[in-house]
């Protein structure tokens, strides 16, 4: 019982750090939140911030290197699809990278002390996920289901689960999570037409490629996604997760309307994260707290956000982060800014209005922000 959301920090009972374990239980405890319009609305509230104090916003450019001269951070080189190969000077560069990845790949593990190059070379990642994402042909909300996430345990010893997805494999029936979006945001035209239900089931998943028949080439190449033994694989795995979910909802591979599967080399793809994971550092005792890096790094105008620093995971964690290293480089003052008492209680309609999205308003499919909306993300 007390391991039950153990998937939500992504470590079985013999390595979870248990303060995670209890934190997360806690915060379930208080209740769970879903926002309005879906999870874009968080990235597209930032980016609107962003933009109305002057930043810039470059989608497709992924950034290749963060450049050191003379000790210290100078700026980064990016390979951008609009602008092409560009370097940005900048005396502060902030990574959102996972930790691994900024100091190995992104600047260059000879820019650090061996302290720090030993400390990542013993880091290690969570685990992976994948995601069946379904449309169902029936109408949760009209059934008047419940809005409630749904953790499903075929087998009892979840040892053994998290050992299976370490090895590279994917059970028959594995432990399951399932996430009823129609329901959590029942007004969102954009989560699925009127009569369907958008439902994700989702579990522990192998980070290897070769577990999915994919060779480390084939991945970076992109040309894996049309490899045969690889869809074979996902087939696999949604077949998996549908004998399981089949435990909430019987039937449910008969109401099937639309189906994708993303796997832990769909996640890498998108974020770049090692081994496609969402939670950065494991959550073992090792890599608690201080056995996480913190806001600001040992080589001067690097800093760290995101799932793998010291705030934690998840969206209130990475969130955290940002707070963290912005209090790092702006001074203690913007924590008070961001909880203090002023801030308490229902927000201020103050933010500038988004961008009118013609997906969940009744304005027409076609009408001109559309193709604006679609290339801001
Ligand atoms: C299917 C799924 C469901 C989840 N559901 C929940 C949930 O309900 N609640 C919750 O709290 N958490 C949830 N999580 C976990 C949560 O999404 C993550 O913990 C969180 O998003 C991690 O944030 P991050 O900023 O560290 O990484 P990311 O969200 O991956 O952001 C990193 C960003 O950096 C970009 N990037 C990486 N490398 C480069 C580079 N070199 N140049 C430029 N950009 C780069 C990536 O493209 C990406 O946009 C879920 C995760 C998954 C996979």
């Amino acid at each position: 019982m007390l391991a039950g959301q153990s998937g939500d920090y992504g470590q079985p009972p013999s390595r979870a750090a248990a303060l995670m374990a209890v934190g997360l239980t806690q915060h379930y405890l208080e209740g769970a939140w879903f926002p309005k319009g879906g999870g874009q609305v968080l990235s597209d509230r930032l980016a609107a911030a962003i933009e109305e104090h002057g930043g810039k916003i470059l989608l497709c450019s992924p950034a290749r290197r963060i450049l050191v001269e003379a000790g210290r951070v100078t700026g980064v080189e990016i390979d951008s699809h609009h602008l092409g190969r560009r370097v940005v000077r900048a005396p502060i560069v902030i990574s959102n990278a996972d930790y691994k990845r900024t100091v190995n790949e992104l600047v260059g593990a000879a820019h650090f002390s061996k302290k720090t190059v030993a400390r990542v070379e013993r880091a290690e990642m969570s685990p992976a996920f994948g995601v069946l994402y379904l449309g169902l042909s029936r109408d949760l909300k009209a059934e008047g289901h419940p809005r409630t996430n749904y953790w499903i345990f075929p087998n009892p010893d979840l040892e053994a689960e998290y050992a299976a997805a370490a090895r590279g494999e994917v059970g028959h029936t594995p432990m399951a999570y399932i996430s009823i979006a129609s329901l959590k945001d029942p007004t969102n035209r954009r989560v699925a037409p009127p009569g369907i239900t958008n439902l994700q089931v989702m579990s522990l998943a192998p980070s290897s490629p070769a577990a999915w028949g994919v060779t480390e080439a084939e991945l970076l190449s992109g040309a894996y996604r049309k490899s045969a033994g690889y869809q074979a694989k996902k087939r696999a795995f949604a077949e998996a997760m549908l004998r399981s979910a089949s435990r909430v909802f019987p039937g449910i591979d008969q109401q099937i309307v639309y189906q994708e599967v993303a796997t832990p080399l769909t996640h890498r793809r998108y974020t770049g994260a090692t081994g496609g994971t969402s939670y950065g550092l494991a959550h073992t005792p090792a890599h608690f707290l201080r056995g996480r890096p913190g806001s600001k790094t040992e080589l001067p105008g690097l800093y760290l956000a995101g799932a793998s620093c010291r705030t934690g995971h998840g969206i209130a964690g990475v969130m955290m982060s940002g707070v963290a290293v912005t209090a790092e480089l702006l001074g203690g003052r913007v924590w008070g800014e961001v909880f203090g008492k002023e801030n308490a209680g229902p927000r201020p309609t103050n933010l500038t209005a988004l961008r009118p999205d013609p997906l969940s308003s009744s304005a027409p499919l076609a009408s001109p922000g559309r193709a604006e909306a679609a290339q801001r993300r």
